[in-house]
């Protein structure tokens, strides 16, 4: 008895996949018209016989239980060997077989793909663009069927409307028949008789059209914006493919952005840091003022609540992060030093230098005054 499994190199678990993958690679190596060896055509003949039993349930069923339809003759190919079957295995990804009739003419439009710069304002509120595309649209005086109006299509005379040609073939196998798109009408079935002066018979035409676009709030660079049906129209009247709107939002001279929340930093002099202060900070809703406390250090975070963009899913907004950096003085004149010694040695911190001028003495009672906490 032949051992089929052993011939496709599969084991008898192997599925109805595996078996045909199998087989489609043993085919192609062995194939005679690739394979110039000269056992390569007997191989393949057994290998195809092989196939013949596992790829059908049945025939495999009864294999399994112990009956060999080929009645243990190998290389011969019996009765109910299915060629067509095979056929199929070896030839479904070009796309041959008979009995396919005419292709359609209408084929769907390709997707486009576009890209957009928006603020980061209208990241966070969501906005309102419009947009010029150039794209294909459905020829207007044909209306997508490709023919001058009036006027129609006939049946190909070369394949009869098939939109294919058979031709049998000699094969080792025996005689085979095999089709391939007529290439009289590219294998429509029909010819368009007079084509459409507008469009040359493809049913479309390329123009720029506008869009307009509802950009949602929340979106973030990398974004991409679906608009079903908004791409290119498809050949012969074919339907349309979508629009894909890319979005890139441009940095921002104040915030960055991390997810939903909208960073900044605030640069405080020494001595409103010390001593506390209100700041404007300019946000995306309007002026709003900011509480510094007595005290702040470097890297303290203030948090506005809600202030940050709006959740693209979802509701409710990010926060607005403010980082503190204090300002070191640079330059001091010799009054403001004067003030900052005696401030130094009131906190303990250096010893007496020089003395207290009158004219530092309202801001000098002042400093020592939020220092000491009065
Ligand atoms: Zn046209
Ligand atoms: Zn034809």
């Amino acid at each position: 008895m032949n051992d089929y499994y052993k011939d496709l190199g599969v084991d008898r678990g192997a599925s109805a996949e595996d078996i045909k993958r199998a087989y489609r690679r043993l085919a192609r190596k062995l194939h005679p018209d690739v394979n110039v060896e000269p056992d390569a055509e007997e191989q393949f003949k057994k290998v195809s016989q092989a196939y013949d039993v596992l790829s059908d349930a049945e025939k495999r069923r009864s294999y399994d239980a112990g009956s060999d339809p080929y009645g243990g003759a190998s290389g011969g190919f019996g009765q109910g060997f299915s060629f067509s079957d095979i056929m199929e295995a070896f030839f479904s990804q070009a796309g041959g077989g008979a009995g396919r009739g005419p292709r359609s003419r209408q084929r769907r439009g390709q997707d486009a793909l576009i890209r957009i710069d928006i603020d980061l304002g209208q990241a966070v509120f969501g906005a309102e663009r419009e947009l010029t595309i150039d794209t294909a649209v459905v020829c207007g005086t044909c209306h997508g069927d490709g023919s001058q109006p009036g006027t129609g299509t006939r049946t190909c005379d070369v394949c009869g409307g098939r939109g294919e040609i058979q031709q049998v073939q000699r094969s080792f196998l025996g005689q085979v028949m095999t089709s391939r798109p007529c290439t009289a009408c590219q294998g429509y079935g029909v010819v368009i008789a007079n084509p459409c002066f507008e469009c040359s018979g493809e049913g479309r035409v390329r123009t720029r059209r506008n869009l307009s676009l509802r950009v949602p709030a929340g979106v973030d660079t990398g974004t991409r914006i679906q608009l079903t049906g908004e791409g290119e129209v498809g050949t012969g009247g074919g339907p349309a493919g979508d629009l894909y709107v890319e979005v890139v939002v441009t940095p921002h001279e104040t915030f960055q952005r991390r997810g939903d929340d909208l960073h900044c930093s605030v640069e405080l002099p020494m001595t409103a840091a010390a001593l506390g202060t209100t700041i404007k900070l300019d946000t995306f809703d309007g002026i709003t003022d900011l509480e510094i406390k007595p005290g702040i250090q470097p890297g303290d975070i203030m948090t506005l609540k809600g202030k940050g963009v709006t959740h693209l899913r979802g509701t409710g907004r990010g926060d607005i992060l403010v980082h503190a950096s204090i300002q070191t003085p640079t330059k001091l004149t010799p009054d403001q030093e004067d003030v900052l010694r005696q401030l130094a040695v009131l906190r303990g911190e250096e010893r007496p230098v020089g003395r207290l001028t009158p004219a530092s003495n309202g801001l000098f009672g002042k400093l020592r005054d939020a220092f000491l906490g009065k």
